[in-house]
Order: C-alpha cells, then structure tokens, then sequence
C-alpha cells in the first residue's frame, strides 16, 4: 500500500503573516485526517515560521526548490542541508516552472535530486509534457528523458527518498485538467519506466502524484486510479478550506 500524498505548492505567494494564518486555518480541518501525506511548500522566508506553526501537527513542510552544493559562493541560492535546519522534510525538484522560467534542466534536476537525498530530505521531482509535446505525440518521450536524466546515477534504495509528481504543464494553473484516464496512463508509463531502471519492487513503492488544476471537485476521480498516489496542488492549496478538502479526499 502506498500512502497517499497531498502536497500544496504556494509559489510566489503570501507573506510569513499569511502563511501561518494559513496553516493556523488548515491544522483544525485536517487534524483528524489519517492515512494521508500533508505537506505545504511556501517561500522560502516563511519556512522556518511556518515549521513553528506546524510543529506537533500532521502537516509537513516543504521548499519549493534547492540547490545542489552544501556551502559556498553561491549567492542567491539553499542548500538542502539550510531547508533541513529551516524544518523542511520535503523539496519541489524541477517544477515545470522552474525549467521554463530559470533553467533547470535534467541534469540540474539530477544533482538537486542527488543533494536533497543527501540532505535527509523527501524529494518530489516534477516532470510533465508542454501542449505541444503532447500534440506531437512525443509525451512519453519527454517523460522518459525527464525521469531518466533526474535519476541518473541512483542507486535503487534511494528511491525510497523520492516521489515523482507527473504534472502535465497545459494543465497547471489553466483550469484545464487532465483526464483521470490520461493521468493514469502516464503514471502507468512512469511506474513501468522506474521498474525497468530500478525493478518492480521498488517502482511498485513509489508514489506518484499528479498535479495540474486539482480541485476538491476533481480530486476523488484522479485519486480513484490505481497509479495515482496522490496529488501536488498549486492555486487551491493557497485557500485552507479548498486544500483542506482535497486532503480529504476520502471523505
Ligand atoms: C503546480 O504548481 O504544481 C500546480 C499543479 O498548479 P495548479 O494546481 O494551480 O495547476
């Protein structure tokens, strides 16, 4: 049985003030919930007062990215090891934002992969086709060379430190869902794609998420596929009561 995970990525968003009244909204509606991942990733100058928030809860914390040196002259930049001391058990790796945006690319996914392992923490790496990808039918070529360039070098057990998120990017902050049917034939792509590098045993524990306009109206659909083990949520994590029940899928 995999555990579900329900994370909520909060982008370029809220201050410290309202991100802990976020989380101080969020901790009673969830507070009940068992059987369920939560995590939330605000900006990096909210973390370390978001993880006091948190502490005691059922609710983890994540960073929505990380660099992959441990110390430095890298001006500008986290390393994991500094999300760990901030309270961190997560990081977004390679979120279709960051590829678009600030030049990630799969070998950087891969050395961020590599040091947030080494860090202790949980990396959730994101990978996903653009429209156009998947218009020319080259989605499960994308992913492949996503997934495998991110994995580079790992060794099996350390699959046991990663969940991918498989986050379709004509789907994310478009209102434009992908079908829980598409979704589950990538997430079944991407569990065979992980058994054939790194054996059954271990793509069968993986947990993949999807990500891309989850909504409380859509959640039980996608969480209902077998492939789908949960789901990275952008703009209705930002409102406790619509992440709220997307955690709550169940009920
Ligand atoms: C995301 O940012 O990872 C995401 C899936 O955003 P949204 O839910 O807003 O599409």
């Amino acid at each position: 049985m995999r555990t579900p995970i329900i994370a909520g990525n909060w982008k370029l968003f809220k201050t410290i003030a309202e991100a802990g009244a976020m989380v101080n909204a969020l901790k009673p509606l969830v507070a009940g919930t068992s059987g369920v991942e939560i995590v939330v990733a605000p900006v990096f100058t909210a973390l370390r007062p978001v993880a006091d928030a948190l502490a005691g809860s059922n609710v983890r914390l994540a960073a929505q990215d990380c660099y992959w040196e441990e110390e430095g002259a890298f001006t500008g930049e986290v390393a994991p090891r500094q999300l760990k001391d901030a309270g961190c058990s997560h990081v977004i790796i390679g979120h279709s934002e960051r590829r678009q945006f600030f030049g990630e690319t799969d070998e950087t996914v891969n050395k961020k992969v590599k040091a947030a392992l080494a860090a202790g923490l949980i990396a959730i790496v994101c990978v996903g086709e653009t429209l156009t990808d998947r218009e020319d039918d080259a989605t499960f070529t994308i992913i492949e060379k996503q997934i495998s360039g991110a994995f580079a070098g790992l060794s099996t057990d350390s699959l046991a430190g990663i969940v991918i998120a498989y986050e379709p990017v004509w789907a994310i902050g478009t209102g434009k869902t992908a079908t829980d049917q598409q979704a589950q034939e990538v997430h079944v792509f991407i569990r065979k794609l992980v058994g054939k590098i790194f054996g059954q045993p271990a793509a069968n524990a993986m947990r993949i998420l999807y990500g891309g306009s989850v909504k409380p109206d859509n959640v039980k659909g996608l969480m209902a596929q077998p492939d789908i083990d949960g789901a990275l949520v952008g703009g209705a994590s930002l409102k406790a009561d619509s992440f709220a029940a997307i955690v709550n899928f169940a009920c």
